[in-house]
C-alpha cells in the first residue's frame, strides 16, 4: 500500500509502494520508493482507497497467474541447485542435422528511436558482407512482433514518453534499480514468456544478439528455462555511448560488446566478468566505411548547391528537438545581408517526422535548404556536409565522427543520452547549446573566421571514430559460434 515518508539521504519526501510479487512469500512485500516529485499516481488515482484497491487487484492477478497458469513461465520448476529451469509442458527436441546448413543469427531490437534498428542493420549487413551464405540473419522487434497487447505497444509508448520529458525521466530513473526492474521483468514474463519463446524458436537461432536494453532479461529467462543456454550463444551489443540503463547488463550473456570504456566500467559494476566484455566501439553500417564520393558530387545528387559549405540538421530517427527554430536561425545567420548572398546552406533530415518536413518545405528561405524525410543514405548526406547539428543520439554521433563532421548537440534524451554531451565536448569533437540563435552563430563562424576550429574538431572526430567496430564485433560473434559448434553437436531447435 502507498505511504509517504521522508528519505534521510535526499531530504525529499518519498512515495512508497509495497508490491507482493512473490507468490511464495506473500508476507514479504517488495518496497518501491520514489521521490514524491516522481510519483505519477496522484493524477491517476484521486483517492487512496482506489489506489489501494488497484494494487490489491494487481497483486491478486500476479498471484493467480503464478499459481494457476501452469503453461506460463512462472510455473517452471527450478532444480534445488538453481540449475536452469526446464519448461514442464514443452521441452524442445534437438534435431541433429547431417548437412552443414547456414548458421542462424537472430537480432533482437525495437524501434524505440532509430539507433537500435541502425545497429541491427549494421550487424546484419556486415554478416552478409563478411560471411555470405554461411549465415542467415533475422532482425525482429521482440516486443512489437511477439508479445500480446499491451506489451506490443512498447515502441509507441517510448515515442510518447520521450516527447514528455518528465514522464521519460520518471520511467528511466524509476526503473533503474535492480530491485525495481527485476520483479518487473519477472511479473512481465508471466504474461509474455510463451509468446516470446515461440517468437524466438521460430527462427531456430544459433546465436542471439540483443541490441536493446529491454531484451536481455526475458529471452535469457526463456533460454535458461528451456535448457538452451549452453546451445544458443546469447550476446548483447550496447548501443549507448556513455550513460546507459542497467537493464543492458545481464550476467548470463556470453558477450557484452561495449562501445566505450565508460560503458565497460558500468558492465563490470553490474557484475559482468572482464572475459564477457569487449570494447570495440558502436556498430555503424558498413556503408560508412566505404570510400566517400567527392563532396560536390554528393551535393549535386542530393539537389544541394555544389560549392556552398553545408550544415546537416537532424534529430534522430524521429526528427526530435528544436529543428524548425534552428533552421530558421540558420536561415538568418548564413545569409550575408551586406552582400545579399548566402554563405552556407542547410540539409535537414526530418526522419519519420512528416509534419516537420511539410512545415519546413512550406517556408521561403533566403539560403539553399534541402528538406528530406527518412533517408536510408545517411552516409551520403553526412558526406555532403561540413558539420552537423543533432540531438545527442549515439548512432548519429558515431556516424558523424566516422565522417569527420564536427558536432553541435542541441538536445539530449534524459537518461541514456546525458553522458553523450561531455563525450563530444570534452573530446574536442563539438559544442553543446540549446539556443538556436547561438548555434546559428557558431555555424556562421565555422563557415567564416573560425574555419580552423572546424578543421581541428573534424580531426578530433576522425581520431575518436571506430569505423571497424562492427567488423570486430561480427568476427568475434563468428568465433563464438564456431567454438560453440565444436562443443555442442550440430543441432537446431525444432518447434
Ligand atoms: N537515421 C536514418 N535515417 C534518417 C534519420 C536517422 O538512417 O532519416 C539513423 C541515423 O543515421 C542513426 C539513427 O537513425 O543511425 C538514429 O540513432 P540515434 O542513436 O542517433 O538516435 P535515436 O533515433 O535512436 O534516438
Amino acid at each position: 500500500m502507498p505511504s509517504s515518508s521522508s528519505s534521510s539521504l535526499s531530504q525529499e519526501p518519498t512515495f512508497s509502494l509495497h508490491l507482493h510479487l512473490q507468490p511464495s512469500s506473500p508476507s514479504s512485500p517488495i518496497l518501491l520508493s520514489f521521490p514524491t516529485s516522481l510519483n505519477p499516481l496522484p493524477s491517476l488515482f484521486k483517492t487512496p482507497s482506489k489506489l489501494q484497491s488497484f494494487f490489491h487487484d494487481f497483486n491478486r492477478l500476479i498471484r493467480f497467474h503464478c499459481h494457476h497458469s501452469p503453461l506460463f513461465f512462472s510455473s517452471l520448476s527450478l532444480s534445488p541447485s538453481d540449475s536452469p529451469a526446464v519448461l514442464e509442458d514443452e521441452a524442445l527436441p534437438l534435431r541433429v542435422s547431417a548437412l552443414d546448413p547456414p548458421k542462424k543469427v537472430l537480432i533482437l531490437m525495437s524501434d524505440t528511436g532509430g539507433g537500435h534498428r541502425a545497429s541491427a542493420e549494421a550487424i546484419k549487413a556486415t554478416f552478409n558482407q563478411e560471411f555470405g551464405d554461411e549465415y542467415q540473419v533475422f532482425v525482429t522487434d521482440l516486443w512489437a512482433d511477439h508479445t500480446p497487447w499491451p506489451f506490443n505497444q512498447l515502441p509507441k509508448s517510448y515515442n510518447f514518453l520521450v516527447k514528455h520529458g518528465t514522464l521519460w525521466k520518471m520511467t528511466y530513473y524509476g526503473s533503474a534499480p535492480r530491485l525495481v526492474h527485476q520483479p518487473h521483468f519477472a511479473a512481465t514474463s508471466t504474461f509474455i514468456a510463451r509468446e516470446v519463446a515461440k517468437g524466438i524458436m521460430k527462427y531456430q537461432p544459433d546465436i542471439i544478439i540483443s541490441v536493446h536494453p529491454l531484451m536481455q532479461h526475458v529471452p535469457l529467462r526463456i533460454l535458461r528455462a528451456k535448457g538452451l543456454l549452453n546451445k544458443i550463444v546469447f550476446t548483447t551489443v550496447v548501443t549507448d555511448l556513455s550513460t546507459c540503463h542497467p537493464t543492458w547488463f545481464h550476467k548470463l550473456v556470453t558477450r557484452c560488446y561495449c562501445p566505450s570504456s565508460e560503458v565497460a566500467k558500468r558492465a563490470l559494476k553490474a557484475g559482468l566478468k572482464p572475459s564477457q566484455i569487449k570494447v570495440y566501439g558502436l556498430p555503424v553500417r558498413p556503408s560508412f566505411v566505404k570510400q566517400v564520393q567527392p563532396k560536390e558530387e554528393l551535393r549535386r545528387e542530393l539537389g544541394m548547391d555544389e560549392y556552398l559549405p553545408a550544415v546537416l540538421l537532424m534529430g534522430g530517427g524521429e526528427g526530435m528537438g528544436p529543428i524548425e527554430a534552428t533552421a530558421r536561425a540558420l536561415g538568418n545567420s548564413l545569409f550575408n545581408e551586406t552582400l545579399g548572398e548566402p554563405i552556407g546552406q542547410i540539409l535537414v533530415i526530418c526522419g519519420r517526422n512528416k509534419k516537420l518536413a511539410n512545415k519546413l518545405r512550406s517556408i521561403e528561405w533566403k539560403i539553399p535548404v534541402q528538406v528530406k524525410g527518412f533517408t536510408t543514405k545517411m552516409e551520403e548526406c553526412m558526406g555532403a556536409c561540413d558539420c552537423i547539428i543533432t540531438k545527442a543520439g549515439p548512432g548519429t554521433i558515431a556516424e558523424a565522427m566516422i565522417r569527420g563532421l564536427p558536432i553541435i548537440l542541441n538536445d539530449f534524451i534524459a537518461g541514456q543520452e546525458v553522458g553523450n554531451v561531455p563525450y563530444v565536448v570534452e573530446n574536442g569533437c563539438g559544442k553543446f547549446s540549446k539556443s538556436p540563435k547561438e548555434i546559428a552563430k557558431i555555424v556562421a563562424e565555422w563557415f567564416g573566421p573560425k574555419s580552423d576550429e572546424l578543421k581541428a574538431m573534424s580531426q578530433n572526430c576522425l581520431k575518436l571514430a571506430r569505423p571497424d567496430a562492427v567488423f570486430k564485433i561480427v568476427h568475434d560473434l563468428h568465433e563464438l559460434v564456431r567454438q560453440r559448434s565444436l562443443l555442442v553437436p550440430q543441432y537446431s531447435c525444432a518447434t
